[in-house]
Order: structure tokens, then C-alpha cells, then sequence
């Protein structure tokens, strides 16, 4: 429910109906906008359904939010989210551009993957220290001395960096070097994990699983958004369908759809998108025609040599012919990169 309060509601007006709300175990929202105010009642909206709202002194009208999912939706709010990340911002006119390796390897591969899509105009660098792989023999991350180079690389080229969080149990430790968490396709749905990074204050990426819903997909940020974190980033990066010429089937429909659903900002993952290094500029191009406010892409120095996802990466030679192209697209869309 969103409770709109009357032009020049007094703060007394305001106490009572947040008392009214959490009298009835709902959480309250307020959000005190230049000239309105407007409160928003999170929870099960069926207890307070037949209350009359619309009888106390400083409120105008009392608005259902008929989707289950509230802080995030469109309904809430009506204005697009801008997530400012140290000076950067994601959801504004600039596309934000994330790129860097599928994972931390070493220092080498790293920093000079930073320099080289510092070079060409990546704005964040992102990099696996924990990574969530299909098998368990296979390579799975170097963990904190990741984490450590990813930092090093952060001083080296001024790109604040986005890495994944896969276990609750590490979220003090990621936050204490991440700027932006990464919650991968694969616990879109972990809810304990959602619950964990929505109290914390970073910024976050939240992949849509491999066989979500759009819906599913905002309703786990919902979880992310109850606990106080509205900071989320949503991530199109393709989903499971009987398709097999590409790793996934990648939704670019979900970026108009999402931005008609949510307020919050949305960006494409065309490297888990497609699975194939060319067909990652082509996807990328297409998404931010589509609307999308950033792309993340996976580079490395030698594809053929990465221990995960080699086949997706661009070398920064082709990483640098996607940007000039990027460039072209953004301008037409009245965006900027
Ligand atoms: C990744 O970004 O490297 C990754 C594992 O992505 P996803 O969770 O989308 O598969
Ligand atoms: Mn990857």
C-alpha cells in the first residue's frame, strides 16, 4: 500500500500513520520527496487492507500496490534508480560498462586485462575470486588473495570492482574489497544469501537465475530491498531454453520489461548470454538499443588459455571494436558511453 500525504502534512500526521502501520506488523517506508510525501506500508497488505487511511488527517489517498513485489516495482516509484558507485553512476545517461576476466587467474592476467579496458573506456572491472562451477574439479577460484589482487587492481586503474558472493558466510569478507557484490544466476534464488547482502549497504548485481520468471527474478530483489538494501542492479544473462546453438537464450525482451516493471536499473550479460566470443559484440550492441542501462563482458588476454569460460571472452583487441561500436549505438539511443 502507498499512503500519499496531502501538500504541508505535519510531522505528527506522519507519526501517526507509521504507528498505524506498524501496529499491524507492516514495515513502514517514508520517502519525503520535494513535495510530497509519501509512505509506503511493506508486508502482507491483506492486514491492513480495510483500514481507514483515507480518514486520518494528513493523508490524500491510500493506493494499493497490486504486484507482490512493492519496494522494487514501477508502482513504488515512479522515477528511474541512479546508483552512484564512488562518483560512477549506473542508470544514468552513461552506459556503464563492466568488464574484466570470468575469473581472478593472477596478478599478470589481471592487471593487464584492468589496463587494457581502463584503456578503452570500461568503467568498473569485474573479476570471479569465487566462482560457482559446474564441476567440482574444476578451477574454483583463488578466494581472498583474489580479492587482495582485485584491490591492487582497483589502486592501479581507479575502476571500482564488481566480484561475486556465493556463501552468507563470506559476506564481511567481500564486502571488505568488493564495490559492487555480484549475486550469480545460480543463488538468484538463495534466499539467505539475498537476505545477507540486503543488510549490508553495497551495491549489487543480481543475475536472473537459469529458468526464472521476470517475476521471479524482481521478487528476489525484493528480498535484497526488505532488509533496507535498495542498491540492486538487475542482470539479463540469458536463460535455459531448448536452444543449443548458444549457451543460453539471452531475454533481451527482459530489458524493456523490466524497466516497465521496476524502477531499478537494468544491464546485459552477453557472455553467459551467448557462450560464443562473436557473438558477444552483436548482443551487446542489440541490448543497449534495447534500453539496457550497462553491459558486463568477459575479457582476457588469451581466451584460449583461461581456466573458465575462454570461448566468451573478447581479447582487449575486439573489446576495444565493441566499445567504438557501443559508442555509435549509445549516441543513437541518446545515451553516452
Ligand atoms: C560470471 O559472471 O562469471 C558468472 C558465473 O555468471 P552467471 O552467474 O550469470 O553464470
Ligand atoms: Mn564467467
Amino acid at each position: 500500500m502507498i499512503l500519499i500525504m496531502k501538500p504541508g502534512v505535519t510531522e505528527q500526521e506522519i507519526k501517526e500513520v507509521i504507528k498505524l502501520i506498524e501496529e499491524h506488523g507492516l514495515k513502514p517506508h517514508l520517502s519525503q520527496g520535494k513535495e510530497r510525501t509519501i509512505i509506503g506500508a511493506i508486508g502482507d497488505e491483506s492486514l491492513i487492507r480495510n483500514l481507514p487511511f483515507e480518514s486520518y488527517p494528513g493523508v490524500e489517498a491510500a493506493v494499493p500496490i497490486l504486484k507482490p513485489y512493492k519496494l522494487v516495482s514501477r508502482e513504488f516509484k515512479k522515477e528511474n534508480t541512479v546508483i552512484n558507485v564512488e562518483g560512477k553512476e549506473i542508470g544514468a545517461k552513461k552506459i556503464a560498462v563492466i568488464a574484466g576476466p570470468c575469473a581472478v587467474e593472477n596478478k599478470e592476467c589481471l592487471f593487464s586485462t584492468a589496463m587494457e579496458v581502463k584503456k578503452y573506456g570500461a568503467m568498473f572491472l569485474r573479476g570471479g575470486a569465487y566462482k560457482p562451477r559446474t564441476s567440482p574439479y574444476t578451477f574454483q577460484g583463488l578466494g581472498e588473495a583474489g580479492l587482495r589482487l582485485l584491490k591492487e587492481a582497483k589502486e592501479l586503474t581507479g575502476m571500482p570492482i564488481v566480484t561475486e558472493l556465493m556463501d552468507p558466510r563470506d559476506t564481511e569478507l567481500v564486502c571488505k574489497y568488493a564495490d559492487i557484490i555480484q549475486i550469480g544466476a545460480r543463488n538468484m534464488q538463495n534466499f539467505r544469501l539475498l537476505l545477507e547482502v540486503g543488510s549490508t549497504n553495497k551495491p549489487v548485481i543480481l543475475k536472473r537465475g537459469l529458468s526464472s520468471t521476470i517475476n521471479e527474478l524482481l521478487m528476489s530483489a525484493e528480498y535484497i530491498a526488505s532488509q533496507g538494501n535498495q542498491n540492486i542492479i538487475l542482470c539479463e544473462r540469458g536463460i535455459r531454453t531448448f536452444e543449443t546453438a548458444t549457451r543460453n537464450t539471452l531475454d533481451l525482451s527482459a530489458v524493456p520489461v523490466l524497466k516497465q516493471l521496476s524502477h531499478l536499473p537494468v544491464i546485459v550479460d552477453p557472455s553467459h548470454g551467448t557462450g560464443h566470443w562473436d557473438l558477444v559484440t552483436p548482443m551487446a550492441l542489440a541490448a543497449v538499443a534495447a534500453g539496457a542501462d550497462g553491459i558486463m563482458v568477459e575479457v582476457h588476454p588469451q581466451p584460449e588459455k583461461a581456466l573458465s569460460d575462454g570461448s566468451q571472452s573478447l581479447k582487449p583487441e575486439k573489446f576495444e571494436i565493441m566499445m567504438e561500436r557501443l559508442r555509435e549505438i549509445a549516441r543513437v539511443v541518446n545515451r553516452e558511453i
